[in-house]
């Protein structure tokens, strides 16, 4: 997500210090926008950054960031002016996450997993040197990187590969004596998502191309969002119906991780609900889908 406004907006020496790590994947990086009270609002944020010298002091709590306590890096948008409207006041940081004053808690989702944090900053020192662009342009980076979540959210690889697993499963479970592949119902089910996740692809080969072309993106990326999020739930719905009662079973060590317990069942049944369950947050994070409906409305259906 980081490398796209680095790359866009940053200076040669951010790009120098910056790019070649991600492009190995050395250095992770957290997303620091979500603050308690400012996630739909984002342009509500309330974490200052006050300047002091060639430093900036950082005040002020992220939230639900995602693997923060993986990353050595995060990148937050912080507000360094209370004057003009919201977005003018807000600027785009990229900030050492080893940095004193930053304390990372964990926050545990309905998988019964750590995937989330809360991010809290206490006279948290960051150099200037280390903002993207000028002071107040922060909010330009911002919608930049969040087009490119919502674009990247589709995820597709991901759904082509769940229809395989969910076939393969089918071919191994029985269903009244029969493959759960020859039951017309479940069939249906799964050819329908099959088609959905064609024509999710073909959508986004074509908003591809345009932009290709150079055409500038607007409602596109949250087309793709809500499209992508609500196939991810519905593959993810189907998978645990397919495994039926072995989807029952939820052991809190669930055979990844270097687990050597046993699985009840297929390979990858374990899994299953946990899957199922997190997925419920593809419609939130990103921009919430009711969000993105909002910002078809403004701009597709206006014209
Ligand atoms: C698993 C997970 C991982 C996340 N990872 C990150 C991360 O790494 N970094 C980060 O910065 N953030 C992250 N987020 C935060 C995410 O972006 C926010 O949760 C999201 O933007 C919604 O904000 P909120 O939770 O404050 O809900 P709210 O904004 O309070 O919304 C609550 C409900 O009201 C609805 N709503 C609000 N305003 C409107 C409106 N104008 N019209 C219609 N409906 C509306 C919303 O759709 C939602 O259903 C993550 C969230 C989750 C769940």
């Amino acid at each position: 997500m980081v490398g796209p406004v680095i790359y866009s907006f940053g200076n040669e020496a951010q790009k120098a210090q910056h790019l070649p790590g991600i492009l190995k994947s050395d250095v992770w990086w957290a997303q620091g926008y979500s603050e308690p009270g400012a996630g739909s609002d984002l342009a509500s944020l309330r974490m200052a950054a006050v300047r002091d010298g060639d430093h900036y002091i950082l005040n002020g709590t992220k939230l639900w960031t995602t693997m923060a306590h993986w990353a050595d890096w995060i990148f937050c948008l912080v507000r360094t002016s209370n004057e003009a409207k919201p977005q003018d006041g807000i600027s785009f940081l990229l900030v050492d996450i080893t940095t004193p004053g930053i304390s990372i808690d964990p926050v545990i989702t309905i998988d019964g997993e750590h995937h989330v944090n809360q991010v809290t900053f206490e006279d948290v020192r960051v150099p200037v040197e280390n903002r993207i662009g000028k002071e107040g342009a922060g909010w330009t980076c911002a919608k930049f990187l969040l087009a490119n979540e919502r674009q990247a959210i589709t995820d597709l690889g991901a759904k082509k590969r769940m229809l395989q697993r969910l076939r393969a499963l089918a071919t191994e479970i029985n269903a009244n004596g029969k493959p759960l592949l020859q039951d017309p119902d479940f069939s249906r089910k799964l050819t329908d998502l099959d088609i959905q996740v064609s024509g999710l692809e073909y959508t986004e080969l074509r908003f591809l191309d345009a932009q290709l072309r150079g055409e500038e993106r607007g409602f596109e990326p949250s087309i793709l969002k809500v499209r992508g999020t609500e196939l991810q739930q519905a593959l993810s719905e189907l998978y645990v119906e397919a495994l039926g009662y072995f989807a029952l079973p939820y052991p809190t060590n669930r055979g990844d991780h270097g687990s050597n317990m046993p699985e009840s069942g297929p390979q990858g049944a374990a899994n299953g609900v946990a899957h199922f369950l997190y997925s419920r947050a593809a419609t939130i994070y990103g921009g919430t889908n009711e969000i993105q409906k909002n910002i078809m409305a403004k701009l597709l259906l206006r014209a």
